[in-house]
């Protein structure tokens, strides 16, 4: 590609909003433009490396014997009311009406159309098990869309499916995900690990995210000095559902709060628990900021930040007593000192939101009651019950835990029949009995990805890509293109390095040689070959992005030298 006429806008300085290093580097070094909030164009450079990341993870998909296909973006509501997650999913969930008022979404995420395809299509044991996949333009309105394509609005995925007749199959396909996985990223030439993501509450090895090791990481994972443990602490992350209008009764009227709302049933349902690992009840605690506590069965406790408590089913506080019999709570929870003053004072004002609710509360902390999990609040992501700390024992190996920020790039969940109950999407077994698939989900952040590498290879200069994935491999430059001997060389290795086969990006601009230098280094190709005065010489020199390496090659030496 020559440089003169490509779409690579270089800057300079880009704006002060933009902090994530990733964000920064993409935006100067010409491979994204943001067209809104947390939507983005891929420019040439980034379309280019996108590719590449998604032909590696179509390799490792297909070795796995999954079978790519692509379902459609835009799906009618009728799906989603099916599984209750058109009412559930939250505001990040993209939803428009055609012109005969007809109701959709935007695809956040595909189990729904997937499972309505696969029962068609797919109802005999003999048929199974299957794995589809697909890449593809995902959308969620996500709250704070400001990190470039780290958390996009409209954002590349690859999502992934598998329907099985049992346990062990599901099993099989999982571990061969997982191992896909570490593939996919150790080929991207990411530093990552695979976190358990809910040690606690699904019990062990219910679903792993892949954890790209970055100090501008949003989540917190624990790590072993000694083994491979590694697990999320990030608390779930539960968001009230706003407006808070939405999320009332009246406007679906059979799900009006109600005592039984607040149940084991439907906590577990949310969280996908089983009812021996239970979350016993939902508390409200307010600290610095609201906090919603997750009691299990065994009284360990997990905090979760809740943004927006005034959305929150709350009304008057109640004693222990209601407490007790609403929740069938265990009460009397050890919370922080003095909590309960503020508790009122937030529940005073959510009174005037949401009068139909309460809030329960005694003399050591208090209590959310009557909130409707799903309807009310969406839990992201399934919390590590455990609460560790640094310095803790090692739950696995007796070694000592250590913290690390990480980026979640991939996300492997063995689902179960949650959906393929609901929908039911189900099979004939071996004695004809009829039985809902069990079913697994895989995802990887493609574009994402793609700002992780950046987040994890750079330096003050610029982005330095792994080969595996570089836009070019060769970043060809003529110093001056006025000078004729140098533009006919440059012209002939372009030519030559091009024919046998290797990916370059010429710049021929007429440019200064200082600002060809500095947007190479910018643009991070690994190897930069530079035509300059020394032609004369019949010399060219060579430089490594990386490790800064360079010398001195007769221009006939170029292909015979390079890998
Ligand atoms: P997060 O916790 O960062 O919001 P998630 O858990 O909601 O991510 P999943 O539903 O597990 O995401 O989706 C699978 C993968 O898609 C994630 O592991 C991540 O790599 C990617 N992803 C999710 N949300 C975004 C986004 N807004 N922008 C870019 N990539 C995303
Ligand atoms: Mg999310
Ligand atoms: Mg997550
Ligand atoms: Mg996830």
């Amino acid at each position: 590609m020559r440089q003169k006429t490509a779409l690579i806008p270089t800057l300079r300085e880009v704006s002060e909003a933009a902090e994530m290093v990733s964000h920064r580097l993409m935006l100067r070094a010409g491979l994204i433009r943001q067209l809104a909030a947390g939507v983005y164009t891929y420019m040439p450079l980034a379309y280019r490396v996108l590719r590449k990341v998604e032909q590696i993870v179509r390799e490792e998909m297909d070795r796995t014997g999954a079978q790519e296909l692509l379902l459609p973006a835009m799906h009618p509501a009728e799906l989603w009311q099916e599984t209750g997650r058109y009412e559930t999913y939250g505001p990040e969930l993209v939803k428009l009406k055609d012109r005969h008022e007809r109701e959709f979404v935007l695809g956040p995420t595909h189990e729904e159309v997937i499972t309505d395809l696969v029962r068609h299509f797919i109802n005999s044991y003999k048929r199974l098990p299957m794995t589809l996949y697909q890449i593809q333009t995902k959308f969620r309105d996500e709250r704070r869309p400001r990190s470039g394509l780290l958390r996009g609005r409209e954002f590349i995925m690859k999502d992934a499916y598998s329907f099985h007749t049992d346990r062990e199959s599901l099993d099989e396909t999982y571990q061969a995900m997982y191992d896909a996985y570490v593939n996919v990223f150790t080929r991207c030439g990411l530093d990552f690990r695979a976190v358990e993501a809910d040690a606690g509450a699904i019990g062990g090895k219910g679903t792993h995210e892949f954890m790209v090791l970055a100090d501008s990481g949003e989540d917190t994972i624990a790590l072993c000095n000694e083994c491979d443990y590694a697990a999320n602490i990030e608390m779930a992350e539960v968001v009230f559902n706003e407006p808070a209008e939405v999320t009332r009764g009246e406007q679906q009227p059979e799900k009006v709060a109600t005592p039984k709302a607040s149940t084991i049933e439907e906590v577990t349902k949310v969280l996908g628990v089983k009812p021996d690992q239970v979350i016993k009840s939902i508390l409200f605690v307010a600290d610095k900021e609201p906090v919603l506590v997750l009691v299990r069965g065994d009284h360990e406790v997990n905090e979760v930040k809740v943004k927006n408590v005034l959305n929150a089913s709350i009304c008057e506080l109640a004693d222990e007593a209601t407490v007790r019999r609403v929740t069938g709570a265990p009460v009397g929870f050890a919370g922080p000192v003095g909590l309960k003053e503020k508790v009122k004072i937030l529940a005073d004002r959510a009174v005037k939101v949401m009068p139909e609710a309460v809030v329960g509360a005694n003399e050591a902390d208090a209590h959310l009651i009557h909130v409707v999990p799903d309807r009310d609040f969406q839990v992201d992501l399934y919390a590590d019950l455990r609460n560790i700390q640094e310095g803790d024992v090692c739950p696995r190996c007796g070694g000592s835990i250590r913290f690390a920020r990480g980026i979640e790039v991939g996300h492997v969940f063995k689902l179960g029949t949650r959906y393929s109950e609901v929908m039911r999407g189900t099979f004939l077994d071996k004695q004809g009995r009829e039985q809902p698939y069990i079913m697994g989900c895989y995802g990887i952040g493609i574009s994402r990805t793609v700002a992780a590498v950046v987040e994890q290879h750079h330096d003050e200069n610029g982005i330095i890509w792994p080969s595996s994935i570089a836009p070019f491999q060769i970043h060809l430059i003529a110093v001056n293109m006025k000078n004729e001997d140098q533009a006919r060389t440059a012209e002939q290795l372009y030519e030559a390095l091009t024919q046998a086969g290797y990916e370059v990006l010429f710049d021929d601009r007429e440019e200064r040689a200082g600002v060809k230098f500095k947007d190479a280094d910018l643009i991070g190709i690994p190897l930069r070959i530079t035509v300059g005065a020394k032609v004369s010489e019949g010399l060219v020199e060579y430089k490594f992005r990386r490790s800064g390496e360079s010398g001195e090659l007769a221009v006939q030496e170029v292909l015979e030298q390079l890998p």
